[in-house]
């Protein structure tokens, strides 16, 4: 039988939003269901990779997750050219060809909605690459509720490095102290915060497959429809 592991009390996080006039949030596990790429790394590729160069999917998983931990946390981690070129297979068309496992989580829409209606500006802030970018905003239509959207091949450093932060703040405008930034990735948190954002969010159910994981150094919620909205 199975058991369910997400158990968490609802917990309402109150945001400070009279404080608060930029909204910039992450993307996959954020805003999407993390579980596409997941599946896309840990399952679909190695299983195309493995057919290739004859390996059982046990090896093929192996090879492939050495591979993947040595550009961890940086631009190249993302960058679909980068696969491509390493592993000899068409990232992009593979993951066209799974399209359907990207979703939108729960209470998304809804937030995005609220958000607009208010005076705050709105912004999209991922370290996916520009082609990821385009593939699911096409599956998922949520590209319209930003007025902004950027992805961090466009400032040269990941998320998880310091500088992209700085070097966000020369190519768009708005006060640190009066943003909240929302992320599933802590270290991407830490990063912002060391910065000096003023507001962070972490998300603590990134993949519908996956448990709930509460952060504790940050306010942490499972998903939107806990916030306490403005
Ligand atoms: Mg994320």
């Amino acid at each position: 039988m199975n058991k369910p592991t997400n158990q968490t009390a609802f917990k309402a996080v109150d945001i400070l939003w009279d404080d608060i006039d930029t909204v910039m949030l992450d993307m996959d596990g954020t805003l999407l269901d993390k579980y596409f790429d997941d599946y896309f790394w840990e399952k679909y590729v190695p299983q195309v990779y493995g057919r290739k160069h004859n390996l059982s999917p046990e090896q093929a998983e192996e090879a492939l997750l050495a591979k993947y931990r040595s550009v961890e946390s940086t631009l190249q981690w993302t960058d679909l050219h980068y696969w491509t070129k390493r592993l000899g297979l068409d990232i992009i068309a593979l993951k066209q060809e799974i399209d359907h496992l990207i979703g939108v989580h729960d209470h998304v829409v809804d937030f995005l909605q609220h958000i607009r209606s208010t005076q705050k500006k709105l912004c999209l802030i991922t370290n996916a690459h520009p082609k990821t970018l385009e593939i699911k905003l096409a599956k998922t239509g949520i590209g319209h509720f930003f007025e902004v959207m950027i992805c961090a091949d466009e400032i040269g450093f990941a998320k998880e490095q310091v500088e992209f932060w700085h070097g966000l703040e020369k190519i768009l405008s708005y006060d640190k102290r009066r943003a909240l930034f929302a992320d599933d990735t802590e270290k991407v948190l830490r990063a912002a915060n060391q910065y000096g954002m003023g507001h962070l969010l972490h998300i603590a159910k990134p993949s519908s497959q996956l448990p709930t994981r509460h952060s504790g150094d940050f306010p942490s919620v499972a998903h939107f429809g806990e916030i306490i909205l403005p």
